[in-house]
């Protein structure tokens, strides 16, 4: 029997009926979703700026969907909460995204590197470290989450690790501190040598030259081997070298300066250093006497004579002190190391070493600012302070 056409056509026409109606009411039911996320979506931002954060936290993991726009507003909320220091919070919103089903791999990645900064900041370095390693293998934004790498292994002080993740960031990206894997080997130096073990110091120090010629940290090492190894005259050498090359360091080496000089039976050699430093410009009787003084090697009668300059140089010194004595006498030895005793009082009192980079006051030299992080910054601060910083007046902005 031939198929009656109007029949067909009845067919036809319900088909497109039943598919219509069924899309109209698709859309419907996906626009009523897309303005009820949204209506949630404002509310969790109006507990936010109500500064209610755990309403706005719960509003926002409870959202049944992340689209681009609600995405973007959990990675801003994670960023905020990190920075306001509420790390938890920080963590379930990263989490969050990264468990979320279907979510597009690049905002599952960039999710991880924020929970990665999350565990760092609360301290869970195992953690923080294990997405570090994967984001990094997987080729993933490997600059930095090796840099991260990198400090992580440097708060913990595993020198080895941090020297590994250094030399695998060095071939995908600039370190930050491109002196910072000598001073991991000059760590592992210092701990070889405390050991006694003097072929390892030997070796990590030779690393470090390597790595930064002309560099006072592993001289200093160097000369502390050759005095072990009974080479006192190589000591010497190495600690001139480096108070020519770097002042800065006088006070940390200028009581090793003096030991290796003893050793070597040399004693003009401490003396013979300082008149160098003076003919060469690098640096002034005061700037000596005041490195003696930080450093608490000040009873020797070459740094005593730089006292005796630098009393005359400073006006309120010289006011003190001339106070003091009988009109037109200049002290005797005695009293210079009296004075110089009491300015180590006042030293003593104070931070003696300064951050150049964050300004990190330390009663104690550290190779690596704690508060910064920055390797080699800190420096003797400059002049004597009689009063605690919290008694000084206040700058000009
Ligand atoms: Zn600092």
């Amino acid at each position: 029997m031939p198929a009656d056409p109007g029949l067909f056509w009845l067919v036809f026409a319900g088909t497109l009926a039943v598919g219509w109606a069924a899309t109209v009411g698709y859309a419907a039911y996906r626009r009523r979703r897309r303005i009820r996320r949204r209506e949630r979506h404002l509310e969790g931002l109006r507990y936010l700026l109500d500064d209610q954060p755990d309403r706005a936290l719960e509003v926002f993991l409870g959202l049944a969907a992340l689209d681009d726009e609600t995405i973007d507003t959990h990675f801003a909320l994670g960023t905020l909460y990190r920075r306001r220091g509420e790390v938890e919070r920080a963590i379930r919103v990263h989490q969050h995204i990264v468990d979320r089903p279907g979510i597009p791999p690049r905002y599952r990645d960039a999710a991880r590197m924020e929970l990665g900064r999350d565990y760092v900041r609360a301290g869970l370095y195992d953690r923080a470290e294990t997405i570090f390693l994967q984001l990094a293998e997987a080729g993933v934004e490997a600059g930095p989450a090796l840099a991260y790498l990198v400090r992580i292994h440097e708060l913990q002080h595993d020198w080895p690790q941090a020297a590994e993740a250094y030399e695998r960031l060095r071939k995908v990206g600039l370190p930050e501190q491109p002196i910072a894997i000598a001073h991991f080997y000059c760590e592992m130096a210092e701990t070889a040598l405390a050991e006694g073990n003097l072929e390892t110091a030997r070796g990590h120090l030779r690393r470090a030259h390597e790595e930064q010629r002309d560099f006072g940290r592993s001289a200093i090492l160097r000369g502390d081997l050759a005095r072990r190894q009974g080479d006192p005259r190589l000591a010497l050498q190495l600690y001139r070298l480096v108070v020519k090359r770097d002042f800065h360091l006088l006070p940390v080496v200028m009581p090793k300066l003096v030991e290796a000089a003893r050793q070597a039976e040399d004693p003009e050699a401490f003396g013979a250093t300082l008149e160098e430093l003076l003919q060469s410009g690098k640096a002034s009787r005061s700037e000596i006497a005041y490195a003696a003084i930080v450093s608490g090697y000040y009873d020797d009668p070459a740094i005593l004579e730089c006292v005796r300059e630098w009393i005359l140089a400073d006006n309120d010194l010289k006011d003190i002190t001339g106070a003091l004595l009988p009109p037109g006498h200049g002290p005797s030895p005695e009293q210079l190391r009296a004075v110089a005793a009491a300015m180590r009082n006042v030293v003593l009192r104070h931070a003696r070493y300064r951050c150049a980079e964050c300004g990190l006051d330390s009663s104690t030299f550290l190779w690596q600012c704690p508060g910064c992080k920055s390797w080699e910054t800190l420096r003797a601060i400059a002049a004597l302070e009689f009063l605690p910083r919290a008694a000084r007046p206040r700058s000009p902005q």
